[in-house]
């Protein structure tokens, strides 16, 4: 079911519980700022989840609260991930769902890295 991303965080979310080591995940990256694990479910041959530290619902969330530092820190973060994942030269695809058209389910921020074979038209038909 897709998230309400106006309501307030929920700690209690599945990428909360991830952050505080409470479920496993195959970690990619971890810095001051964010996160990187691989997805459970890829709908590539790579598929990185990206999600910054602190609580945010969303991309409209973060862009809205977050400081200065988180914001730098995560932009840089998902540039990290895919550049140490050897994604640069043959090009990856970044998608963050935000709000009910775009159908997220995870009520905490994350950015998707798709990559490893040619993703196609950017939105089915
Ligand atoms: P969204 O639809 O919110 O943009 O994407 C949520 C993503 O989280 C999905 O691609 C889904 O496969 C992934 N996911 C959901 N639960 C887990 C989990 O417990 N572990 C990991 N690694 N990924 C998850």
């Amino acid at each position: 079911m897709a998230v309400d991303a106006t309501l307030p965080y929920d700690n209690q979310n599945i990428f909360a519980k991830i952050l505080r080591g409470e479920i496993p995940c195959k970690q990619v990256y971890e810095d001051e700022f964010a996160f990187a694990f691989h997805d459970i479910n890829p709908q590539a041959p790579t598929h990185i989840l990206v999600v910054p530290k602190g609580p945010y619902v969303s991309w409209d969330d973060f862009s809205r609260h977050a400081d200065d530092a988180e914001i730098a820190g995560f932009i840089r973060a998902v540039g990290k991930v895919a550049r140490d994942a050897g994604l640069v030269e043959r090009g990856y695809r970044l998608l963050a769902n935000a709000g009910p058209d775009s159908h997220q389910e995870v009520p905490h921020l994350h950015v998707h890295i798709f990559a490893g074979q040619p993703l196609g038209p950017m939105l089915a038909r």
